[in-house]
């Protein structure tokens, strides 16, 4: 470890003040600490902002307001959630081990960092934890690796189970910053790598997240989400999908479907979503819309199988979600 400054924030001003001072925020640690002892992070300066009031889950006839200092366990939980939401409380379950659940936050969750072997390796060559250092995950061990949305400097997969469940809903995520609120469409917080692979998200220095708001209605009643990993007690996502759908008298309506463990971004697939609308909810159409999943997919050595992996866990989750009463 090095030497760092640790300061608990008693108030949002105050914490926003130290964040714009160039201080990390520290939720559950679950992640910082973690990269801080590998000197993969090495902030000087850490606020911790477990005292800030962001800690209630709000069900309103029309969405849900979960505050970023809210357990995941505890979202993971909420009966109604999963009764209105069931692809959030699913993805929930399938993060993580459950003592990780009780101290991991939500704002936490969406701002955690890659699992490529080589940012967590600070002897290899990385872009995203040291610009201009070069990528060893395209010639090297890249079977956890994206197959979308990667560029020449990065193909880091983005780890958040609940990310990709929250892009499948339009979820709106609200910070605070020093000069004031913003309402940040989930799908405009994340970046691809492109040529910066180092800047992850759009969010300013000294931003905070404070709630995450979830659009609720008919439709995200019959929704889920589903994940394949190496082992069953707690890993990240090779690949998963989350998935929901309005379906009426036999014909779906409308669909709402992302894709984990295999992009760089939680990934949506509107391409899927469009070609699903109108067509009746059988497994023939599943398996054939399914087929767009890996659409614009550039695998590498090792990770070649998630092609096919993608399109099986969208069509299998299309039909368990179409079977739902
Ligand atoms: C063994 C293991 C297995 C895991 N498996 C999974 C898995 O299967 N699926 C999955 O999705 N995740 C998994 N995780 C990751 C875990 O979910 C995250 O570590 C956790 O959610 C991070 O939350 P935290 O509150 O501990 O964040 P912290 O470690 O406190 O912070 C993480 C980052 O977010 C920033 N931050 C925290 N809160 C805020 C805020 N409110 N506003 C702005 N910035 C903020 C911090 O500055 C830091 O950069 C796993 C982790 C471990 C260690």
């Amino acid at each position: 470890m090095f030497p760092f400054r640790y300061t608990k924030a008693a108030d949002e001003e105050s914490a926003l003040r130290a964040g714009a001072a160039g201080a990390r925020y520290i939720a559950g640690g679950t992640m910082l600490v973690d990269l801080m002892r590998e000197t993969v992070e090495r902030p000087d300066s850490l606020v911790d902002i477990n005292a800030l009031p962001y800690t209630s889950i709000d069900v309103q006839p029309a969405s849900i307001r979960v505050g970023s200092l809210v357990r995941i366990s505890e979202l993971g939980a909420h009966p109604v959630v999963e009764q209105r939401v069931p692809m959030i409380t699913q993805a929930i379950l399938l993060t993580a081990s459950a003592q990780l659940r009780n101290m991991a936050s939500i704002g936490g969750n969406l701002l955690q960092r890659t699992r490529c072997l080589y940012f967590r390796d600070v002897s290899a060559a990385c872009n995203r934890r040291t610009p201009g250092t070069g990528c060893s995950a395209i010639e090297g061990r890249n079977r956890t690796n994206a197959i979308l949305g990667t560029s020449q400097h990065c193909v880091a997969a983005h780890p958040s189970d609940l990310a990709v469940a929250l892009v499948a809903l339009d979820a709106i995520v609200v910070t605070r910053h020093i000069s004031g609120e913003r309402r940040v469409p989930i799908s405009e917080l994340f970046r691809r790598p492109g040529d910066s692979p180092e800047r992850e998200h759009n969010l300013r220095p000294g931003e905070l997240i404070v709630a995450i708001e979830v659009p609720i209605g008919p439709e995200t009643r019959r929704s889920g989400f589903f994940k394949v990993r190496d082992r069953e007690s707690y890993q990240f996502a090779l690949a998963s999908a989350a998935v929901a759908l309005d379906i009426a008298a036999g014909v779906i309506r409308g669909a709402r479907v992302a894709v984990g463990g295999v992009a760089t971004v939680p990934w949506r697939l509107p391409a899927v979503e469009t070609a699903l609308r109108g067509l009746p909810a059988t497994a023939d159409v599943f398996r054939r819309v399914a087929a767009l999943a890996a659409d614009g997919a550039t695998p590498l050595r090792e990770n070649g199988f998630k092609v096919e992996l993608v399109k099986r866990v969208v069509e299998r989750q299309l039909a368990t979600v179409a079977a739902l009463p």
